[in-house]
């Protein structure tokens, strides 16, 4: 099983339509909205799944 690294369902890769690559990896996604969420910004979903608590912390990088 993969999961959806944007809303972390459980994807089988078997009958899974919708899948990005990004870096050689290849991911999974649950709706057409989640691979364009991903494609937009990888990074932001890919080390989500890292760090949960961030709500108090500040964003890494600063309004420009
Ligand atoms: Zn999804």
């Amino acid at each position: 099983m993969a999961v959806d690294p944007v809303c972390g369902m459980e994807i089988d890769e078997k009958t899974c339509k919708y899948k990005s690559e990004y870096k050689g990896k290849t991911y999974y996604f649950c709706a057409p909205g989640c691979v364009l969420d991903f494609e937009e910004d990888p990074e932001k979903y890919l080390n989500k799944s890292k760090e949960r608590r961030e709500s108090k912390e500040p964003p890494p990088y600063g309004p420009c």
